[in-house]
């Protein structure tokens, strides 16, 4: 039986490698829908390569560009709102590959809905993700990770029974400022920031990498996903990104996931869950490998790592405040108005301006999302 699939987000990273999988699994998954924020003509390319149902786009002053580039398909191209309805209410799956803050409106509609949500935006476990996994809870909903780290430890958990899980360890590979110097971090540049060793990725969560902050938000991720208080969550550095993560039963066994570092494997796990079908990543030959290091997180050079810590255990508002100063200072650095070290400054000022408070709504938690938003403009002029 094929699944229905709708992909939002489809024009980037994540969602270009999940159009390759659907049409490779072309007798099992079922293209329903695909959605871009403002990349129309990456949009159109997809429509006629890989034949959706329906499109759409997120930025109204595109809806006309790609409306004259698909006539053909011009009674299927839908808006947005309507398209992350229709979504939760007709797919099978929903994969959210949305960057950013963006993603947790569409993953709480298909977790709310009993879809399988097949969940790549992080953003919405950081800022929400007791909303989200109550959700999925009273619904049914499956909500599995495409994040490599994350699918690995949906694999490795398998092992055992949650409850004899003891510890959670996510690795990473360090990004590329894991050798420099601390003193030097004020001269680095977008450029080498955006250069990262292993993943190639948009630029947000590169940028996200190279600060740990990306690291950071993995460890809310967990958290929320297998329900793991902060303190049985370890971060391994592992520059070579074989061991995807790893899970420690309470014998202290240790279950690890490996693979050539491929966002294909844990998309298509996601889609086909519980199936393993034939994929078209590379095998792994461990003995043509180089070695595999592992090394302790810095972090003190790496302060961001330990914000992830601190708001997993705070829970409530403090997620989407910790994403909406990021999301800010991220921009601020790509645009040259902050140095790479300022990221930490603006993330940390605005946690310590913020009374947290429980979630219990969307609305409390983009509430907390703006005002962090304005509290690190601040920070960005008084600086
Ligand atoms: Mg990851």
């Amino acid at each position: 039986m094929t699944k229905k699939v709708a992909v939002l987000g489809s024009t980037g990273s994540i969602g270009n490698n999940a159009l390759n999988v659907i049409s490779n699994l072309a007798q099992r998954l079922d293209l329903w829908g695909i959605s871009a924020n403002t990349n129309w003509q990456a949009l159109a390319d997809q429509a006629r390569r890989f034949h959706p149902r329906f499109v759409s786009i997120g930025d109204g002053s595109c809806r006309e560009r790609l409306a004259r580039a698909l006539p053909e398909m011009a009674s299927r191209i839908v808006p947005a709102a309507d398209f992350v309805e229709m979504a939760a209410q007709e797919a099978d799956i929903v994969l959210v590959a949305i960057v950013g803050a963006a993603g947790l409106p569409p993953a709480l509609a298909a977790a709310k809905a009993g879809r399988r949500l097949a969940l790549a935006n992080k953003e919405s476990l950081v800022m929400a993700g007791g909303l989200v996994m109550e959700a999925a809870r009273k619904s049914g909903a499956e909500v599995i990770p495409v994040d490599s780290e994350h699918s690995a430890l949906f694999q490795a958990i398998q092992v055992g029974r949650p409850r004899d899980v003891k510890r959670i360890i996510i690795t990473g590979s360090g990004g590329p400022f894991l050798g420099r110097d601390a003193g030097d971090f004020g001269r680095i540049t977008v450029e080498e920031a955006l250069s990262h060793p292993i993943w190639s990725m948009g630029r947000k969560i590169t940028i996200d990498s190279a600060t740990m902050v990306n690291k950071a938000f993995e460890i809310i991720e967990a958290h929320w996903l297998f329900g793991q208080p902060a303190d049985n969550i370890s971060v391994l550095i592992h520059p070579e990104s074989i061991v995807h993560s790893l899970v420690e039963f309470s014998d202290s066994s240790v279950v690890a996931q490996m693979s050539l570092p491929d966002m294909r494997l844990p998309i298509q796990y996601a889609l086909t869950y519980p199936d393993r079908l034939p994929s078209s990543v590379k095998p792994l030959d461990l003995a043509d490998l180089p070695g595999l290091t592992f090394r302790k997180p810095d972090l003190d050079r790496f302060p961001c790592l330990k914000v992830g810590y601190d708001v997993a255990r705070l829970g409530g508002t403090c997620g989407a405040v910790f994403n909406g100063a990021n999301e800010v200072a991220v921009a601020a650095f790509l645009d040259g108005r902050l140095g790479f070290s300022g990221i930490y400054g603006v993330i940390s000022r605005v946690l310590d301006r913020h009374t947290n408070a429980p979630v219990d709504t969307v609305e409390a938690v983009f509430d907390a999302d703006r005002w962090a938003r304005a509290e690190a403009e601040k920070c960005l002029q008084s600086t």
